[in-house]
């Protein structure tokens, strides 16, 4: 059969991490085979059509400044766009957009195709070909064999899939979708320490039978953001309003009375749930003091009548969800389109992967997205682009790569899931970064871009755009600090007008810019210079935060000097002097590669710290 079966790279699984998996690797040259069960659902948003959001807009930006698909999809997606902590400081604003999950997902599509060395075959890989501790090949439902050096496998919440609707539950990948059993059981043979979790969504409502009139409305921002670097307003789609409505009493009363059918409550459901993203059966239940719950309601598209409501995720049986959904204001004869459910799915102890996300156990298997016990597009995304990146260094035998915690949200978050471990779902917040104010989802691609760029997964176009816009900040730092304001000059007037004290003495614009009451625009105004919005964000924020940021990049030298003290990975710890039993459990278990990491591990103090130290010196 005149069929490709040899290829440099396999991804299984075209959801949000296999697609950025394959599209790195192809990126970087490989012939990548991409294996999902639907071409028709690539790119497909299981839950929320919205992407970004706190700590999560900062992963988009980072899949965007290393060349990735995400922040593109979006901006020709976006129905909304808004940015979150706008009043607050750079490092935890955020930016997020709902979007058309039907434009989205074609503009997913749109990018693998037209990807050169990429194959897509709509095939359900049903099992894997491991030699020894070697992953060689996938053999797919139809039995055909496809060959490789590395295989990447995202297949998200669909492995052993069991979804619940009260106490009615079936097999399946998501609703609609089949579940991967074959491979679940496969997977089981290997030794991989495997988990259940679950998830949930709400029901979706037909907007016809919404009434808007007393619900707050909630507009996107004037002047709109823009998600990726190299996006572009003019990319945006038409815009649409979102509005916000509240559960209430009648509506909590209606979720009691029906918790004895709850899967969750009644014990069927046995895998844990995410906390940041709680079912409303949950929110009653943890937060019973509260009388009233938001409710955002979200365009599902433009050419849909569907709706979103944000906040009322559920698996109560359908009669229960009805209730509740008609006790809200503005949805009292709503009609329900598809019924919210619960979906519990195997995944696999991160701790039993390397920072490449290889798996320690097989070698050229790695592992990416929901399966690392995560959860959300943008957390599948980036896992999806390390993953692939590597399995492509793999096949051509280069060293492995992984940015640091200080260097990218990426690098915290595999620390943390490689470190730590997770028992729930896990998701990105600002919160989890030491570093917040150096990885600002505004400077993700001069942080990360030249990294791209020599793996080869940065194009000429983003590299040359990246290069004019590094330059016009240097540029414009230099002349700030090199024009002057004299004491007197009209130039001083103006900014006397708005700092209300009079300039004594002559200021550079550098200086001036530092002073609270002034922003970027007020400096460009005096010197009559238009600067790209991008360009003036990054000079003000380098200036206005300069003495903060040199603080944090002083935490980071000594943070950098700590990840170059080694720790043997047979280190016996009963050997080393003082620590307690406890640490050198937690110590033992992790195997942690370097010092910092062991600084990490939660029980390991810094008492515990100093005495690896001391004995690491001692050792030579
Ligand atoms: P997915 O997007 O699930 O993609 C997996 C892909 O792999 C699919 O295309 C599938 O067809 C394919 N596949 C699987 N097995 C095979 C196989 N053997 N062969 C070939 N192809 C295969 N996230 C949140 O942040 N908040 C939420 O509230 C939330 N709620 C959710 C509710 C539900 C019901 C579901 C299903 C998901 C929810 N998510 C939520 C999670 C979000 O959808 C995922 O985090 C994200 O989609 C994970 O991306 P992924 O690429 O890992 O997997």
């Amino acid at each position: 059969m005149d069929y490709p079966t040899r290829f440099d790279v396999i991804v299984i699984g075209g959801g949000h991490a296999g697609t950025e998996a394959c599209l790195a690797s192809a990126r970087m040259g490989m012939k990548t085979l991409l294996l999902t069960h639907n071409v028709e659902t690539l790119g497909q948003m299981s839950c929320n059509p919205a992407i970004g959001g706190i700590g999560k807009s900062h992963l988009v930006k980072e899949i965007d400044a290393l060349g990735g698909a995400m922040a593109l999809a979006t901006d020709k997606s976006g129905i909304q766009f808004r940015v979150l902590n706008a009043r607050k400081g750079p490092a935890v604003r955020a930016t997020r957009a709902q979007a058309d999950r039907i434009l989205y997902k074609a503009a997913i599509r749109y990018t693998l195709e037209n990807q050169p060395n990429l194959w897509i075959f709509q095939q359900a890989a049903d099992d894997l070909i491991v030699t020894g501790d070697q992953v060689e090949g996938v053999i797919t439902q139809m039995g055909l064999k496809f060959f490789a050096q590395s295989v990447v496998l995202t297949a998200g919440t669909f492995l052993a899939g069991k979804i619940h609707i009260g106490l009615e539950n079936y097999s399946g990948g998501r609703a609609g979708d089949p579940p991967a059993i074959a491979l679940a059981s496969r997977l089981r043979e290997l030794p991989l320490r495997v988990e259940r979790l679950k998830t949930g969504t709400p029901p979706r409502i037909d907007a016809r039978s919404v009434d808007f009139s007393g619900l707050e409305p909630q507009w996107g921002d004037d002047p709109r953001p823009v998600m990726s670097y190299m996006g572009s307003r003019a990319d945006h789609p038409e815009q649409r309003c979102c509005y916000i409505t509240y559960t209430n009493e009648k509506t909590h009363d209606i979720i009691r009375g029906g918790l004895d059918r709850s899967p969750m409550y009644s014990g069927v459901i046995k895998g844990v749930g995410p906390r940041y993203c709680p079912s409303i059966e949950d929110k009653i239940h943890r937060f019973a003091d509260k009388d009233k719950h938001q409710v955002f309601i979200e365009p599902e598209g433009l050419t849909t009548h569907e709706l979103y409501p944000n906040g009322i995720s559920t698996s109560l049986p359908f009669d229960v969800q009805l209730n509740l959904v008609r006790s809200i204001a503005g949805f009292e004869n709503a009609h329900i389109i598809r019924p919210g459910y619960a979906i519990e799915y195997d995944y696999f102890n991160p701790q039993d992967l390397n920072y490449s996300f290889e798996t320690k156990a097989i070698a050229g298997l790695f592992f990416a997205g929901q399966i690392n016990g995560t959860t959300g597009y943008e957390e599948a995304g980036v896992q999806g682009l390390l993953a692939g990146t590597n399995a492509a260094l793999r096949a051509q035998n280069k060293p492995a790569w992984c940015p640091g915690r200080e260097q990218a949200y990426l690098g915290v978050l595999v620390d943390d899931l490689i470190t730590l471990g997770t028992q729930e779902p896990y998701r990105m917040f600002t919160s989890r970064a030491e570093y917040r104010l150096v990885l600002r989802e505004d400077n993700a691609d001069l942080r990360l871009t030249d990294m791209g760029r020599d793996l080869g997964l940065v194009d000429d176009a983003r590299w040359q755009a990246f290069n004019e816009k590094r330059e016009a900040i240097t540029l414009e730092q230099q002349r700030l600090k090199e024009t002057w304001v004299q004491a007197g000059s009209e130039q001083a007037k103006k900014i006397e007008q708005k700092i209300a004290t009079p300039l004594t003495r002559e200021y550079s614009l550098h200086d001036l810019l530092k002073r609270p009451e002034l922003v970027y625009a007020d400096i460009s105004q005096i010197s009559d210079i238009k600067l790209d919005e991008a360009v003036s964000e990054q000079v003000e924020i380098s200036i206005k935060y300069a003495g903060y940021i040199d603080r944090q990049q002083e935490d980071i030298e000594r943070l950098r000097s700590n990840e170059a003290m080694l720790l043997p990975e047979n280190l016996d710890y009963a050997v080393v002097d003082g620590l307690s039993n406890e640490v050198r459990q937690k110590l033992t278990e992790a195997k942690p590669q370097t010092l910092a990491r062991a600084a990490r591990i939660p029980g390991v103090t810094p008492a515990a710290v100093s005495l690896l130290m001391i004995y690491l010196k001692k050792r030579g």
